[in-house]
């Protein structure tokens, strides 16, 4: 176990996120699955929902997942600062805070 999400046990955190975006996606998937039998209110209802519950989600995982030491927010800085590529392998080869270089190892 290197990287510093696990480390610092707030890899539930990520799961959060993929449940979140799962739920989203369901959502929206139903409503445009059933877009002949809803009405234009409920429709709108799921689809909304769906965007509110994927935003949501992935603003509370950029906000939160961040370095107990300094409060650097690793995410935050992966989606920001990278290419769209990239940011996912530099979240996942990260073994020490790129700001304080704590590596919490015990
Ligand atoms: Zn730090």
């Amino acid at each position: 176990m290197n990287n510093i999400i696990a480390k610092t046990g707030q890899s539930w955190k990520l799961i959060f996120l993929l449940v979140a975006m799962l739920l989203a996606g369901i959502a929206m998937a139903y409503a445009l699955l059933s877009i002949s039998v809803l009405s234009n209110t409920l429709f709108y209802m799921y689809m909304l929902s769906g965007v509110w519950i994927g935003a949501l989600g992935f603003i509370y995982v950029c906000f939160c997942i961040q370095c107990p030491t300094c409060g650097d927010k690793w995410f935050w800085n992966a989606v920001s600062g990278k290419e769209s590529g990239e940011w996912g392998l530099w979240l996942k080869s990260l073994n020490a805070c790129p700001k304080c270089g704590e590596s919490f190892d015990t």
